[in-house]
């Protein structure tokens, strides 16, 4: 099979590779029907995180090829939808909606799903079947409910967004802006988008965003304030995942206000003094993105909602170094890589 490595950073290339075999009873394997680039791959990418000619994936669509003798409830044919995180989804801790701290866990991203086919462990807790096999259109917005939409909805979760509140969301990459689709769907009163970029600007106020501010640090809180009547968002969304954004995140918060931070950390360092003064709820990290994809998948299927707009450019698997270069030059939110 065909798959996608980083040999080092900027380095994309398209391997050929042995097909994925059943290693545990509990796998599964499955043919993509379409992988993405993720905005997480860019810190390797640019070297801010080692790589070493690693596979490359954590998204992933597609249809069971094969599976483990253990495997029960997910059968070949079906199309499934699964998280970049696989969990048993029965320990005690994915029974308390933490799938992807799983006492069981395995990393997606360690096995790679930008490829044309990938082996899923824990088959029955990870994946989820669709009702039936999707229609072509359909296929963008599972695959956004494999992490980035289950991320933003969780980072949504995790600030606390519902009916009456102002959320204010830092960061308009793909998770950004689905963290605005979901605090939309949850009811949220008023949301504050901050971005500099035009394109993005329209597809927040298409996801639910209701003010926009282009301004970051103390103008950008400043302006949070103003439109808060001085107090501050009920909510924030963190989706960068830099001392800057986790900075701006908290300081837009109100006192007992809620940060949801899901942007990957990289050398983030919160003041204790700062923590203690504010007063506000802090809860984030890799998203339990497992928990939710019953329900977004049925929202999807059902059309109420349109993740898949996050996907604004279309490349075939082969030419994925361009894809990577275009995330990495804000060229595109988020590139789609079909098989
Ligand atoms: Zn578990």
């Amino acid at each position: 099979m065909r798959q996608v490595v980083m040999t080092k950073p900027r380095e994309i290339v398209v391997e050929d590779r042995a097909d994925p075999k059943i290693v545990e009873p509990t796998d599964a394997i499955i043919r993509l029907a379409a992988t993405c680039i993720c905005g997480s791959d860019l810190w390797p990418y640019r070297g801010v995180q080692d790589v070493h000619h690693q596979v490359m994936g954590h998204e992933y669509v597609g249809v069971v090829e094969e599976v483990g003798r253990e495997v029960t409830t997910i059968k070949v044919g079906d199309f499934v939808v699964g998280s970049f995180w696989a969990s048993d989804n029965t320990c005690e801790i994915c029974q308390a909606g933490y799938q992807s701290h799983c006492v069981h866990r395995t990393v997606m991203g360690l096995i790679g799903t930008q490829s044309e086919l990938a082996r899923v462990p824990l088959a029955d807790g990870t994946l989820v079947a669709t009702p039936s096999q999707p229609d072509n259109d359909l296929i963008p917005s599972l695959l956004a409910a494999s992490d980035v939409l289950g991320t933003g909805w969780f980072a949504a979760v995790a600030a606390n967004a519902g009916p009456g509140k102002t959320v204010a969301v830092v960061g308009d990459g793909a998770v950004g802006l689905l963290g605005i689709l979901a605090a939309k769907q949850l009811g949220a009163e008023r949301i504050i988008a901050f971005s500099r970029h035009a394109a993005r600007q329209k597809l927040a106020r298409e996801f639910g965003a209701t003010d926009i501010i282009e301004e970051r640090g103390d103008e950008g809180v400043a302006k949070v304030y103003a439109l808060t009547d001085g107090l501050g968002a009920h909510s924030v969304i963190e989706a960068v995942g830099t001392q800057e954004a986790m900075m701006q995140a908290i300081r837009s918060a109100r006192s007992g206000g809620h940060v949801g931070f899901v942007g990957v950390s990289h050398g983030v360092n919160i003041p204790g003094e700062l923590l203690f003064g504010t007063g506000i709820h802090l809860h984030g990290g890799p998203a339990p993105v497992r928990q939710y994809l019953p329900e977004l998948i049925n929202l999807i299927w059902d059309r109420k909602i349109d993740p898949g707009k996050v996907f604004d450019l279309t490349l075939p698997l082969e030419q994925a170094a361009e894809g990577y270069r275009a995330m990495d030059e804000r060229r595109a939110i988020k590139v789609l890589l079909t098989v």
